[in-house]
């Protein structure tokens, strides 16, 4: 069960997610902030559709510059005071200054927010990177010399992140800033000997932290399609035609069926958790939990 913290006027989950990785494996979701009142409410139902499943820990998403940050601050805040699982923001340094990210920092360790993923994020439309930061490794030192003392996450990139020279570069970098943090979780990929390959040459570079494996379950074909393009995630052209062709209830539980063998086969290749990418909708979470029996 997640430590509780009394912050006088509410219940805040300060469970930091590396104590959690390494007894058991983890079941962890993934959230994005809704645009709207509609999808506000879809996320809580979402949320109350997954707490029976007791995840152990929940992340939200984080949007490049304007009012990304703010947004969600305000839901994981929320999340950690009301729901028993302990809530990780993601931080991105892509377009901000040091000033902004140090008063998010105070605003997360004032709430009780104890868990920061840290990443580069991407310039809107291909533009330069601006701001204080070039690298989620400039954010992970920012996060780790706060006296809240953050348990920090980072992004790992199974087939190689699209902006990496090549693959050796990629590790190295991935090596260096993963060394400074506590653990990574992955971009979502379908072929469980990328994660394995990935792994394998994290050691063969001295690099034993933990890496959590993010998997999609395909519920929308055409998004998650044009979403691998941008990540550079290989897909496997068989499922998606075959999903693409289903009505959405057996799309769904096709969708799940097949990420359920592959969290299996990471969990079998050794995988501390599985995090999934929920695309704030509890079907697939749902059926995959309960199939993996976690
Ligand atoms: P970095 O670690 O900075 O790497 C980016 C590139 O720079 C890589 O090619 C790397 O090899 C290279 N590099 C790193 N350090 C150096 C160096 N010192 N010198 C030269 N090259 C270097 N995006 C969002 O906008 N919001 C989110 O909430 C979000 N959540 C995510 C969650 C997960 C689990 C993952 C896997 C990704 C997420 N992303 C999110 C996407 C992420 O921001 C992008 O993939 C981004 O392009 C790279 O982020 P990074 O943190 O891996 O970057």
């Amino acid at each position: 069960m997640p430590d509780c913290q009394d912050l006088g006027h509410t219940l805040h989950w300060v469970t930091r997610v590396s104590d959690l990785l390494g007894a058991q494996p983890t079941l962890s979701f993934e959230f994005f902030p809704p645009a709207d009142d509609v999808a506000a409410k879809q996320l809580s139902e979402t949320l109350d559709e997954l707490a029976p499943l007791a995840p152990s820990f929940v992340s939200v998403t984080c949007g490049v510059g304007g009012d990304g940050h703010d947004r969600t601050r305000d839901i994981v805040t929320d999340i950690c005071g009301d729901r028993p699982f302990p809530a990780m923001a993601h931080l991105t340094c892509v377009g901000h200054t040091k000033q902004g990210v140090a008063a998010l920092l105070d605003d997360y360790a004032a709430a009780g927010v104890v868990n920061i993923l840290a990443l580069a994020g991407d310039p809107p439309d291909g533009s330069a990177i601006s701001g204080d930061f070039h690298y989620a490794s400039e954010l992970v030192e920012v996060v780790l010399a706060h006296p809240a003392g953050f348990s920090v996450g980072v992004a790992a990139h199974p087939e190689v992140h699209p902006r990496s020279l090549d693959r050796t570069s990629d590790r190295r970098h991935l090596t260096a800033k993963l060394n400074e943090a506590d653990f990574a979780i992955t971009q979502f990929f379908f072929n469980p000997a990328d994660y394995t390959r990935l792994c394998n040459e994290l050691a063969g570079l001295g690099c034993h932290k933990p890496v959590i494996p993010g998997v999609m379950p395909v519920i929308w074909p055409k998004s998650i399609r044009r979403y691998a393009a941008m990540n550079g995630s290989t897909v496997p052209e068989p499922l998606f035609a075959r999903l693409e062709s289903q009505p959405a209830l057996d799309r769904i539980r096709a969708a799940a069926e097949a990420a359920t063998e592959l969290s299996q086969a990471l969990l079998d290749a050794g995988a501390p958790g599985i995090h999934l990418y929920t695309l704030n909708r509890p079907e697939a979470s749902t059926k995959i939990a309960a199939l993996l029996s976690l």
